[in-house]
């Protein structure tokens, strides 16, 4: 038994401290990439998108430069929306579509002028702005009442059908981090369905903080 004791240290003598660094090292990039491969979180540059989708919120932003217009399938999808809903007598106007950061910046510090942080409750610090991905529209009317129109209802059950969501939804305030707008729809394709359905917040679905 001393013997075999013996001859197992003389062995791990001899591999060298390197080798045995270099193993940890890539059992530790092994881990990594597994828990990258869990989350399915990149953050390019950051931009990131989860399951797919370009998450933009207080907590993950875009730079400065990023975005140059209106998503092309997002405004397609805007546009079926907006003529269905119009051959039933309803008219979906856009108020706000994309908005560069420079714009993005001008708007919430006229805001913070009148409201102070409390502007954060309703606008977008420049780089977390929806509208600065192309992917966001406020439609209908900029009122909390909206949900109560006809337009707004419509709005609200259908707007799925075509790839949207309501991205703030209502007493998701803590998980959103911003009040209930019933005008402020994001583009986000077949998973819409999904999320309206089960009354989720992005985030949940895309189970982030
Ligand atoms: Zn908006």
């Amino acid at each position: 038994m001393k013997k075999i004791l013996i001859f197992l240290l003389i062995i791990l003598s001899q591999i060298p401290s390197t080798t045995l660094k270099l193993t940890v090292i890539n059992y530790k990039n092994k881990i990594k990439s597994m828990e990258n491969n869990i989350s399915n979180t990149i953050d390019t540059n950051h931009v990131t998108y989860i399951k797919g989708i370009l998450l933009v919120n207080k907590k993950y932003g875009l730079p400065k430069d990023y975005g140059n217009g209106i998503d092309a399938t997002a405004l397609y999808y805007l546009h079926q929306m907006q003529s269905d809903a119009l051959s039933i007598g309803l008219y979906i106007p856009v108020l706000s579509a994309y908005r560069s950061y420079d714009t993005q910046k001008e708007i919430y510090n006229i805001y913070y002028q009148k409201d102070g942080l409390n502007a954060d409750r309703y606008s977008a610090r420049p780089g977390h702005s929806e509208h600065q991905t192309g992917l966001a529209f406020d439609v209908g009317r900029i009122d909390d009442n909206y949900i109560n129109t006809p337009e707004g209802i419509w709005l609200n059950e259908m707007c799925s059908l075509y790839g949207f969501i309501i991205r703030y939804p209502k007493d998701k305030e803590n998980i959103t981090g911003y009040k209930y707008e019933p005008w402020h729809i994001r583009y986000v394709g077949d998973v819409s369905t999904y999320i309206m359905n089960n009354n989720l917040a992005l985030e949940e679905y895309l189970e982030v903080e």
